[in-house]
């Protein structure tokens, strides 16, 4: 045994556990759970009494192509606090420059990163505070063929197509949406699409959207919100999650409302993965990171079980890795130990919004490939 996680809550909602139990990790894999396991053998003994154990959370939408992109941040900067140990990047490279993202970044992380590729060539390459250029603002920059191309090259790592379609990210041209699609059904892996201030609206794209597809920013604000007043999803919306499209919250920048995720909420539309969209404008508020994220739904009375669903079983799913974000034996050996904190705290969305909630997720540290990798902070 290299490690064992003893008297903690388990909560692996991928296979419905939610009690206290001990997690055995060995050879880079989960060996097993128990009631009681004996310490005997055991390299690293952590004693997670009132703490939560799940599977080490995934963050489906994130920007880590740190020093590549000015939009990027460094995974093992932020993966403890954040609890997160596979960051899923979300198109900050595209074909003419994953090669450096793998062979810079990726191969030197201790977090896990797998990435969707970005329709436009140079992915997202120019996001500052002083200079924002959307990369699909120029149609000649987005080239299916390199898409494939590249993505056959790196089947390890490609999860998806990333596109951004909106004022910002495309002029308001919704055809990189189409050449994306062309790229993503080529590989038979789906898309994620980002949409920003309209047009184009969710009219112009959500249709066409296939079950596994992703609509990251789910929840964002107006205008282009999922609803069309309080009580009123938009039908697109609704027919897509009919279809099985997969609704992520991306919170970012500015793509996170609580009015539109209470009125969401308040219909009954839960998003299906909540993801933090960090990158180098956001981490240091009002995303921060997954965990903060998490909170915040936690706070806006999603049950426990269903936001840690949310980071683990159900990004793993979406993005076809299944040994992901599960504890279940002979899966990678990779958890979180977070603590859940009563108190009073203030969470901002991306309009400036204030929300005080009464509890606050932390992580003490992770597990990953079964190698313990304590929260110092
Ligand atoms: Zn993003």
């Amino acid at each position: 045994m290299d490690v064992l996680i003893k008297g903690g809550r388990v909560l692996d909602p991928g296979q419905d556990i939610d009690r206290t139990a001990d997690v055995a990790f060995a050879d880079g894999k989960v060996l097993h759970i128990d009631d009681n396991i004996v310490p005997d053998n055991a390299k690293t003994l952590i004693d997670a009494t009132g703490k939560i154990v799940t599977p080490g959370l995934i963050d489906l939408h994130t920007h880590v192509y740190w020093g590549g992109t000015s939009i990027g941040i460094e995974a093992d900067d932020i993966a403890r606090r954040a609890g997160t140990t596979t960051f899923v990047d979300a198109g900050t490279a595209g074909p003419a420059n994953f090669l450096g993202f793998r062979r810079h970044v990726i191969e030197h992380s201790r977090a896990k990163i797998l990435a969707f590729l970005n329709i436009s060539f140079a992915g997202i390459y120019a996001f500052s505070a002083k200079v924002m250029v959307g990369e699909c603002d120029d149609i000649r920059l987005c080239d299916p063929a390199e898409v494939v191309r590249v993505a056959r090259d790196h089947l390890d790592l490609a999860v998806g197509v990333k596109v951004r379609v909106g004022k910002i990210a495309s002029g308001a041209d919704a055809a990189p949406y189409g050449l994306a699609r062309i790229a993503a059904d080529e590989l038979s892996l789906p898309v994620m699409t980002h949409l920003d201030l309209p047009p184009p609206t969710h009219a112009d794209v959500v249709p066409t959207m296939k079950r596994g597809d992703i609509l990251t920013h789910c929840f964002r604000p107006f205008p282009n919100a999922p609803i069309i007043s309080e009580r009123q999803i938009k039908t697109e919306v609704l027919a897509a999650r009919q279809r099985g499209v997969i609704f992520d919250i991306g919170h970012g920048m500015g793509s996170f409302s609580y009015k539109t995720a209470e009125a969401m909420m308040n219909e009954g539309f839960m998003p299906d993965v909540i993801s933090s969209d960090v990158h180098s404008l956001c981490v240091h508020g009002p995303a921060y990171d997954l965990l903060t994220t998490l909170s915040k739904f936690v706070c806006l009375g999603l049950p426990i079980a269903d936001v840690i669903r949310a980071a683990t079983v159900a990004p793993a799913a979406a993005i076809n890795h299944p040994e992901l974000g599960t504890l279940t034996p002979g899966t990678v050996g990779d958890a979180s130990i977070l603590a859940c904190s009563e108190g009073r705290f203030d969470y901002v969305d991306s309009e400036g919004q204030s929300m005080t909630g009464h509890q606050k997720l932390t992580c003490d540290g992770v597990v990953i490939d079964g190698i313990w990798w304590p929260n110092d902070d």
